[in-house]
């Protein structure tokens, strides 16, 4: 019955474990642990727990596993593991699948902690990791080998929104028979089709758009059964990054209204998109909705939208572009995204100030670059705060 739901049914329903008071708001179970009635059933429980049968909360939890469930029913996927981050999410995608001597191909447009992973951490335990230009074809034909074991990349990027071509990506990948991990968080699970379109692995900051409303930290992995509860379940119950009931609970509340929220929002970054094109106080627009976008064609073909972010390059570089942010009255400086709350972030001086400023100019995180994370405020209010504060530039 629920499979065939669509996605607002299940995201407000799929998962749902009622307890015997018959509670219409899902409910915490806030115990690491669970009591057993006889020893016989807490040695059968060692050997094999059942779904819906709990040991310990770092394994699993009834809260955890109704937002697991319904996150695996949105995506397409067969099961789910959630996590404490979506960087423990990432990580654990990661170390659950490699060892040393392994080869992985990534794209090289990533947030900068999973650049830290790729770049510093896997060549630290002998992972040979080659980074490539996401948006080159060929660059990821090349670089692919008949040993790469697994190929990761964020399926738009951030912050300079370029977008990987999923379905040739994997094809490539599983030609040498390569394990495809996406980050899909910029994605969003309601215009992700990334399983359909060759991704094994996909993998979630919940703290974005599934949370939405900027309170708790969370990921999750999701694919096939026996990848999760093996190689990921092992992995994450034995090193501690699993997700807390409390948080579960905050991401199930989240996704009944996630859905809402990102269309609202990404109608809100195409209408800003429109009013700012050829804006005099710009040198570039990003947006992957606008037909203005390089990778336009791929994007509609791939999430049927351009999202809920928005990038834009101010003209005179830092000073004009903290001049403008310094102007907002509605938009927040901070550095979340998917939030109610509309956030304006200057990259190349916060999330990815790290970088060498060669690896910046590559990236396109030019030092006037501010990236947008459009909420659910009135759209009108909205654009004409980021208009009135493109005057400040
Ligand atoms: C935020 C983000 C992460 C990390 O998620 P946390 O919940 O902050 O750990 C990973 N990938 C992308 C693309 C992100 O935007």
């Amino acid at each position: 019955m629920s499979e065939e739901w669509n996605t607002r049914t299940k995201l407000v329903h799929s998962g749902v474990k009622r307890s015997q008071w018959g509670e219409v708001s899902e409910a915490i179970f806030m115990t690491q642990g669970f009591v057993y009635d006889t020893a016989e059933q807490a040695e059968a429980r060692f050997i094999k727990s059942e779904p819906d049968e709990f040991i310990y909360a770092r394994y699993g939890n009834p809260t955890v596993a109704m937002f697991e469930e319904r996150m695996a029913a949105i995506e397409g996927c067969e099961d789910g593991f959630a996590t404490a981050s979506g960087m423990a999410a990432v990580n654990g995608a990661l170390m659950s699948f490699l060892k040393a001597g392994d080869h992985v191909v990534a794209s090289r447009a990533l947030f900068g902690s999973c650049l830290y992973i790729l770049d510093e951490i896997l060549p630290r335990f002998g992972i040979d990791v080659t980074l490539v230009d996401g948006t080159d074809l060929s660059a990821w034909k090349s670089a692919i080998r008949d040993d790469t074991v697994l190929v990761f990349f964020e399926t738009m990027s951030n912050p300079a929104l370029e977008v990987v071509d999923i379905q040739a990506v994997s094809e490539m990948a599983h030609a040498v028979g390569a394990l495809v991990v996406a980050d899909n968080v910029f994605a969003t699970p309601t215009y992700s089709k990334a399983v359909e379109q060759g991704v094994d692995i996909v993998v979630y900051s919940a703290t974005k758009h599934i949370d939405g409303q900027g309170r708790a930290l969370g990921g999750i992995i999701l694919g096939p059964q026996d990848l999760i509860r093996g190689k990921v379940e092992a992995y994450m119950k034995h090193t501690g990054g699993s997700m807390s009931p409390f948080t579960a609970w905050i991401m199930l509340k989240g996704l009944e209204t996630m859905d809402l929220r990102v269309r609202a929002q990404s109608a809100t970054a195409a209408k800003l998109a429109e009013a700012l094109v050829g804006h005099p106080k710009l040198a570039r627009l990003i947006y992957p909705g606008h037909a203005s976008h390089p990778q336009h064609e791929l994007v509609m073909r791939q999430m049927g939208n351009g999202g809920t972010m928005l990038a834009m390059d101010v003209k005179g570089g830092k000073e004009a572009a903290f001049c403008v942010l310094n102007a907002l009255k509605i938009a927040l400086i901070s550095n979340n995204l998917g939030d109610a709350k509309t956030i304006a972030t200057p990259p190349a001086q916060t999330t990815h100030q790290r970088l060498p400023e060669e690896q910046k100019k590559m990236l396109g995180i030019t030092p006037g670059l501010i990236r947008l994370s459009l909420g659910i405020e009135d759209t009108d209010d909205l654009i004409g705060d980021i208009l009135q504060a493109l005057d400040h530039a």
